[in-house]
């Protein structure tokens, strides 16, 4: 690596901590290893349970929930959630679930509030034209999703790195990309090849590279049971894919 990248790295680390992410430090220890790597032109890895072909959706065809959906639908969540409290063989009338169904209605929404926002609206004004032309990556971004088969919670990291061609996007708006598509129902092959192509899409890059480490609570609390098991995923778009120099880069400063 020479002096320059690495400077970049630090400059990048740097705003990253200062975005609120953190560092860790042996986060690819035991870890459950599913690497998928997909390049240019998108197609289905093939290797991936649940895929389907909103996973090469561009984010320019979006459709959004507005909050007059979440007023409106609240009440029929609400009622819904009433209902799995009396399939567990719960009492909705108890004192401790009264409120209940409306609290984890309103939760629900919360966790899928990706739905209520467009990519291209954070895009705007955050494009900018530079002639950089080495590795930007930003580590360590926390992630929480839902897994789409169980309705439970995915948590962990997303590493993101860009080799730029011409434009740059604005450091912190990674992050929004990842909380957008994050906080929706979602498999995490999924979520990482959306990071990747909206990235793609928006700057027309040199190549894209995303990993994500992630803790499923369907597999910690259930199935299987493994307390530390991690999933990692990986897309790899243009020269992150095609030229192994540039990928070892980006897996070896995500490492470090
Ligand atoms: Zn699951």
């Amino acid at each position: 690596m020479d002096r320059s990248k690495q400077k970049q790295h630090q400059q990048n680390e740097k705003q990253a901590a200062s975005a609120g992410d953190s560092s860790v430090n042996g986060h690819f220890d035991g870890t459950a290893k599913i690497t998928n790597r997909t390049g240019l032109p998108l197609a289905g890895s093939g290797e991936t349970s649940g895929q389907s072909s909103s996973a090469t959706e561009s984010w320019r065809e979006e459709r959004t929930r507005s909050l007059e959906d979440n007023e409106m639908s609240l009440p029929s969540i609400a009622a819904a959630y009433t209902a799995i409290l009396r399939g567990l063989g719960e009492d909705p009338q108890r004192q401790g679930l009264l409120k209940t169904p409306w609290r984890a209605a309103t939760a629900m929404q919360f966790f899928t509030k990706g739905y209520q926002e467009k990519i291209i609206d954070v895009l705007n004004d955050a494009i900018f034209d530079e002639d950089h032309d080495e590795m930007v990556i930003v580590k360590d971004i926390d992630m929480f999703s839902m897994c789409e088969h169980h309705l439970v919670p995915i948590f962990g990291r997303v590493h993101i790195g860009y080799l730029p061609n011409k434009r740059v996007l604005g450091l912190s708006k990674l992050a929004r990309i990842v909380e957008i598509y994050s906080r929706r129902l979602q498999v995490q092959e999924r979520l990482t090849k959306q990071i990747a192509v909206a990235i793609t899409e928006a700057l027309q890059p040199a190549g894209v590279g995303v990993v994500i480490e992630a803790t499923h609570m369907c597999m910690v609390m259930r199935g299987v049971q493994k307390m530390n098991s991690k999933t990692v995923t990986s897309t790899m778009l243009g020269v992150f894919r095609e030229d192994p120099k540039t990928r070892d880069e980006f897996l070896t400063l995500i490492r470090s």
